[in-house]
């Protein structure tokens, strides 16, 4: 199978006030620099591969905020069955929209968060609600057929009744996918300089919920924070759960690839400067039967049953509703996953 290729584009038009990632604002005058050290690293990868990938995924930080041309111009020559481009609502517009479709972009994942104004400005985003739902109708106007909006609870001050407004909302406008993520409040974050992170029962609760009402309404959770209609599961990121090979290209980017696991600097000045590979690992069999464990039961589909002895700790976590041994599988339950570290840590040992 071909390996995904992830390409990071670390620029943003402000930094939100809960985020860790390699991300930052008011660095244009190194955009063009930068683009042309992603097509340098890409060209060895573009050979191997004759271009061909088994998806792509242009992530980042915003990639919708430099000009579409820039992505057009990275796109090229490649090609997937999914590529998807992640998009910041407040950046869209028709015309960038039409450049990515015609570079080959056939899935955006939109950074909605939430439709709650109040909540939006308190987590530092640069949009409205309004704009994310307009956004939405310009996507599907401008002929993308395969949407996902991505949103957060456990927010600092948000109430249940706010994250079941943001969800309706969500669900009515009727995207292909949902990503709903708990906030982690991250040392170092402005954020995490105030905000009191929400009593675990309260998050479990909004997760639940979450399950519950997109169920209801035709997603199918299919891995901890992900939902999807039926045949519309991101293919891209089932890729790392798979521990597939994948390739990341960019500051920050990690790849997984013929049992090696290596990253770029999180530096950006240092990625400018030609560093590359400043971590780079070969997998013991431990480490990847580890990983294989920890990734694949973050999915509904979860890992081969063979892999997991049946002893007295595996058949307690099934008879307390963890857990569950089904034909050729071992899954984790709704229940299970609510303490997945916990269980995989019980398994490893
Ligand atoms: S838009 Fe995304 S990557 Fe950029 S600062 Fe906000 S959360 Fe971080």
């Amino acid at each position: 199978m071909k390996p995904a290729l992830y390409i990071h584009i670390p620029f943003c038009a402000q930094k939100c006030a809960y985020c860790d990632f390699a991300s930052w604002a008011g660095r244009e005058p190194v955009w063009e620099a930068y683009f042309h050290a992603l097509k340098e690293e890409m060209r060895p990868w573009m050979e191997i591969s004759g271009g061909k990938f088994y998806s792509v995924f242009v992530g980042g930080g915003t990639p919708s905020l430099v000009p579409a041309e820039r992505i057009a111009e990275i796109l090229r020559g490649v090609s997937a069955g999914e590529v998807t481009l992640e998009a910041n609502p407040g950046t869209l517009t028709p015309e960038k929209l039409e450049i990515y479709r015609q570079a080959g972009v056939n899935r955006l994942s939109m950074g909605v968060q939430s439709f709650d104004d109040g909540l939006l400005k308190t987590l530092g985003r640069i949009h409205t609600a309004r704009q994310a739902e307009e956004a939405f109708f310009m996507a599907r106007e401008a002929g993308f057929d395969n949407l996902n909006l991505d949103l957060m609870y456990a927010l600092p001050g948000q109430t249940q009744e706010a994250w079941e407004g943001t969800l309706e909302q969500a669900a009515a406008l009727g995207p292909e996918h949902i990503s709903a993520y708990s906030l982690i409040l991250e040392e170092g974050t402005p954020m995490a300089a105030w905000a009191t992170p929400q009593p675990d029962e309260d998050v479990n609760r909004m997760q639940r919920t979450a399950t519950a009402f997109l169920k209801e309404k035709g997603y199918a959770r299919y891995e901890i924070s992900n939902y999807a209609r039926p045949g519309r599961e991101c293919r891209h990121n089932l890729v790392y759960w798979r521990r597939g090979d994948y390739i990341g290209v960019g500051c920050a980017a990690h790849s997984l690839y013929q049992g090696r696991r290596f990253a770029n600097p999180d530096s950006l000045g240092a990625y400018l400067a030609g560093a590359r590979r400043t971590e780079d690992a070969i997998l013991t069999e431990e480490d990847v039967l580890e990983e294989r464990l920890m990734l694949g039961l973050r999915t509904a589909e979860g890992v081969p049953r063979g892999w997991i002895r049946e002893n007295a700790q595996t058949r307690r976590m099934v008879r307390e509703g963890l857990a569950v041994f089904e034909k050729d599988r071992f899954f984790l339950t709704e229940k299970g996953m609510e303490v997945q570290d916990a269980v995989v840590l019980a398994l490893l040992q």
